[in-house]
């Protein structure tokens, strides 16, 4: 299957390629990691005719601390956020999840932008870059934006960027002190997709109390949220089975619950609960 011809652009900056973007508009796809753009064009579902590849700007793949936490370049792969000490350190979760994304090939070549920026209801780093409370740097022609990640995701496959705007850099403020994070993830047997995956983050008090969660689901409904009751329910409890049991029932509160060939939305809404609980007692258990 071969896409419709297109005319191909590699800029070598950020503010060439935001210089195309504007130019070319709406007849206008950036290309990352080409994972979920390539085969959507040759399936025809995205006829682009322009793509400006980011392949070529060197300084969009990056891993830095910052302040405590991460500055991460959009063009960051997969692979280099599973195999990075920094994000090991900083971010596990991140690494981990991306550690469960499909297979090397998909790994060594999609990028942490370009799975935020497609917004894929069965991605999986959506739902942790909720759970670590991320910042999307983005860039346009001569200006600059900080969205919250609450803001980012908007519904299916739709995100709050501009079509005139580039995510350039993900920044993820340092995790509160004794914390913990996990991901956990019903997958998709034959592409690894999540069919539900919830990653969690909590944070205990010197006494094993919960004083900080965030919790972030994906594939259960339309676009990855945040389980605020869930989080609410952790707040000023110790995490004793009971609790994390009846804050994980309320992990799909809100969620408008997909229904596919893969799963009812009945199984999904099942799903979610079960892993948010598994999502919430591995990163209790790494608190403290
Ligand atoms: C066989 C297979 C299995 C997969 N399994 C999984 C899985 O288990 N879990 C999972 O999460 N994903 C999975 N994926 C999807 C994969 O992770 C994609 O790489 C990812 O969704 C998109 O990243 P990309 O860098 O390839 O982006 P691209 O495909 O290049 O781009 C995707 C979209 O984002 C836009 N975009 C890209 N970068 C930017 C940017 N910096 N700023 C603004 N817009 C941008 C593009 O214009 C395009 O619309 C799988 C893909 C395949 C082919």
């Amino acid at each position: 299957m071969v896409t419709s011809s297109f005319q191909y652009f590699a800029p070598t900056s950020v503010a060439e390629a935001a210089e195309l973007l504007e130019q070319h508009g709406d007849d206008a796809k950036l290309l990352a990691g080409g994972h979920s753009l390539i085969p959507l064009m040759k399936l025809r579902l995205s006829e682009p005719q322009v793509v400006i590849d980011l392949g070529k700007i060197g300084d969009m793949a990056y891993i830095r601390e910052e302040d405590g936490g991460l500055a991460i370049g959009a063009m960051t792969t997969y692979a280099q956020l599973e195999s990075s000490d920094l994000v090991a350190a900083r971010a596990s979760v991140l690494a981990e999840a991306a550690a469960t994304v499909a297979d090397p090939q998909v790994r060594n070549m999609g990028t942490i932008g370009g799975s935020l920026s497609h917004a894929d209801p069965a991605g999986d780093l959506p739902a942790v870059a909720i759970a670590l409370n991320a910042r999307l740097i983005t860039s346009s022609t001569g200006d600059h934006r900080t969205l919250s990640v609450d803001d980012f995701f908007v519904d299916l496959l739709t995100t709050a960027l501009a079509p005139n705007e580039i995510l350039n850099e993900i920044a993820i403020p340092a995790l509160p002190a004794r914390s913990g994070s996990g991901y956990a993830k019903f997958a998709n047997k034959a592409s690894h997709y999540a069919i539900v995956g919830v990653a969690a983050v909590v944070g205990l008090d010197a006494n094993g109390v919960c004083e900080h969660a965030s919790i972030g689901v994906t594939g259960a409904g339309p676009v990855a949220s945040r389980a605020s009751e869930a989080e609410e329910a952790l707040r000023g409890s110790r995490l004793d089975d009971a609790t994390v049991s009846a804050a994980a029932a309320q992990a799909g509160a809100g969620i408008d619950f997909l229904e596919d060939i893969h799963a009812s939305a009945e199984y999904r809404a099942h799903l979610t609960s079960v892993f948010a609980a598994r999502a919430i007692r591995q990163a209790a258990s790494r608190a403290g």
